[in-house]
């Protein structure tokens, strides 16, 4: 399905993109990764090349900021000269910083806008004219329940992940006619470090919102992404793929 396939995840060195990364290097993609903390960043590099079917599957990682267009350019281009393409990107870094609107400072605002909505224009603005040229190629960003729905305590987070679905569907009526699909993944509670730091308190009442009466496991979301990034879903595009064990459903 993605054998051979050249893929860039970005927050690859941690939770969700760490293992979106692992399940992909098991069926034979090239995986690079950005993150900002290098010890981690090392470490993936590790785990995911002990996931490799091949030893000819090429791996790496790039200290980048995801919400720095000029660097982030830069890092594309590395790995465009070490893979020749890209032909699956995932937007996955993402950060919280919540409290409610009427507490919340400027900086917490900004950054969370920056680091998980401007941060899909800088690698979307750079990828999307190797893949034009390539005439295919596979967007999927990784936005939020919470972006469908709200929470109280996240404005910030909800803006920045609705952002993201108002962005791919526009993005993906850009690209549709070159053979680029771009969809979204709304994950509901994954366990990871993010969600790590719930009290048991809020995770028994959110699992009370869950019909399947679970929190999702990362694999859950590698699944779905490895279901838009195959040739299993090219005639699906600006989408979101909730998976969320049933919370939110209409
Ligand atoms: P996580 O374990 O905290 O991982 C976040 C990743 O983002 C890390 O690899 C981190 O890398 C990277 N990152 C953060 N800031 C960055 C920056 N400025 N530049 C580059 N990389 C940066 O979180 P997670 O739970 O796996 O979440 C992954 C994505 O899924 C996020 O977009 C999140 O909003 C979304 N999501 C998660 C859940 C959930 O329940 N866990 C639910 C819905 C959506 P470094 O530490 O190396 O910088």
């Amino acid at each position: 399905m993605i054998l051979g396939k050249k893929v860039l995840i970005t927050g690859g060195t941690s939770g969700i993109g760490k293992d979106i990364a692992k399940y992909f290097a098991s069926h034979g993609a090239n995986v690079a990764i950005f993150g900002t903390n290098s010890e981690r960043g090392e470490e993936a590099v590790r785990e995911i090349e002990a996931n490799r079917v091949g030893s000819d599957q090429k791996v790496f990682f790039i200290n980048v900021d995801v919400s720095k267009a000029a660097p982030v350019e830069a890092a594309i281009n590395k790995i465009l000269v070490e893979f020749g393409a890209i032909d699956i990107l995932i937007n996955n870094a993402g950060i919280v910083r919540d409290s409610l609107l009427v507490r919340m400072k400027e900086e917490d605002w900004d950054k969370v806008i920056e680091v998980n909505l401007k941060s899909v224009y800088n690698t979307c603005r750079i990828v999307a004219k190797a893949m034009m040229k390539a005439r295919s190629g596979k967007i999927i960003n990784i936005t939020s329940i919470i972006g469908l729905i709200g929470n109280p305590g996240q404005v910030n987070y909800a803006a920045s992940k609705a952002g993201m679905i108002g962005f791919s569907k526009s993005l993906a009526k850009e690209l549709a006619s070159r053979g680029i699909c771009v969809n979204c993944i709304a994950p509901g509670f994954i366990e990871t470090p993010m969600t790590d730091v719930l009290n048991e308190t809020m995770k028994t009442s959110l699992l009370e919102e869950i019909p399947l009466g679970r929190m999702g496991k990362t694999l859950d979301i590698a699944k779905a992404a490895l279901f838009l990034a195959s040739d299993m879903s090219d005639y699906v595009t600006g989408e979101v793929i909730t998976v969320a064990g049933g919370m939110g459903m209409a």
